[in-house]
């Protein structure tokens, strides 16, 4: 081996070892952070009445993975309201339609008189999660294989700006299912509807770049980071390998501590088991535990319990 080609070898070596380095470093502050103990409330997941579990197996698995309570998707939305009805203080109704269905003649958001006395009666607390531009997937395993098609429901399509309308109206969030590359279009919702209050699903699974802006420019969007796991699928895990949340990320977060919350999105079968419900809240645990303790809270808690209250008791 000629001595050009040892320095080479020698350099990238070099090079090599001090990535480790910085990861080590990294990994290292993160263990001595450790993860958020405070309280901890799942903004954003799903119950269906043809798909189980029943409400006492799912705050089941929330009693022993540390889970205070849930903003409850119903579909239909009775499953949500009964499962408030029995939990007052642990669930928050929301009113769910099916996954292509936020515009069939009979969903409830086109059908303003009957979504009025629901939301009047104090039935259910929140709309959605309305799906609006949902790119198509296939989950595997851990998410029972579930697959859908592309949906591609314009979030400012007027018949629901009445329904988001409504809901500000009688104080209730709206969470919307939209891809950051829509985000224009979620924009002019938004600002059709500004007394609303509305939770981007996922973050609309963007990076923290496209994501800020749009916070910054509409006072009445927050977002959820459900479904930016591994477990989702690449691209969308806001936890670098080495288990870091990227700086750009951390930033935002403190940036706007108030308009972020945490989430699990259970939605297939397989979710609703032990070991993923834990690994799941493991997991959103590690990434609060990197943040100021206030921030962690916020976004852990305290932000869900502001825009939809848990009842006394
Ligand atoms: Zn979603």
């Amino acid at each position: 081996m000629c001595l050009h080609h040892r320095l080479t070898r020698r350099r990238a070596l070099g090079a090599v070892l001090a990535a480790v380095g910085t990861a080590l470093v990294r990994t290292r502050a993160i263990e001595a952070a450790g993860p958020y103990e405070g309280p901890f409330v799942d903004a954003h997941s799903h119950l269906k009445a043809d798909l189980g579990p029943s409400i006492d197996e799912l705050l089941g698995l929330y009693d022993r993975a540390g889970v205070r309570g849930v903003l409850l998707f119903g579909e239909p939305w009775p499953v949500a309201a009964d499962a408030r009805d029995r939990y007052p203080s642990r669930v928050v109704p929301f009113l769910a339609e099916g996954y292509a269905n936020a515009l069939h003649p009979h969903s409830s958001y086109v059908n303003p008189e009957g979504l009025d006395q629901l939301l009047a009666a104090r039935v259910v607390h929140g709309l959605g999660e309305v799906i609006l531009r949902h790119s198509p997937y296939q989950l595997g395993a851990s998410g029972s294989y579930a697959s859908a098609p592309a949906n591609n429901v314009p979030a400012d399509h007027p018949a629901l700006i009445e329904a988001y309308r409504l809901a500000g109206r009688h104080g209730v969030p709206v969470n919307v299912h939209q891809e950051w590359f829509f985000s224009a279009e979620l924009e002019r919702a938004l600002q059709a509807a500004p007394e609303t209050t509305f939770v981007w699903a996922h973050a609309g699974h963007g990076e923290a770049g496209v994501v800020r802006p749009v916070l910054e420019r509409n006072p009445n969007l927050l977002a959820d980071l459900s479904a930016r796991t591994p477990w989702i699928g690449p691209g969308t895990v806001l936890l670098q390998p080495n288990g870091a949340l990227t700086p750009a990320w951390w930033a935002l977060l403190h940036d706007h501590a108030d308009r972020f919350v945490v989430g699990l999105d259970l939605f297939a079968p397989a979710h609703y088991q032990p070991a993923y419900v834990d690994q799941m809240v493991a997991y959103y645990r590690g990434l609060l535990g990197q943040l100021d303790l206030a921030v962690a809270a916020l976004i852990g808690y305290a932000n869900a319990e502001r825009i939809a209250p848990f009842a006394a008791g």
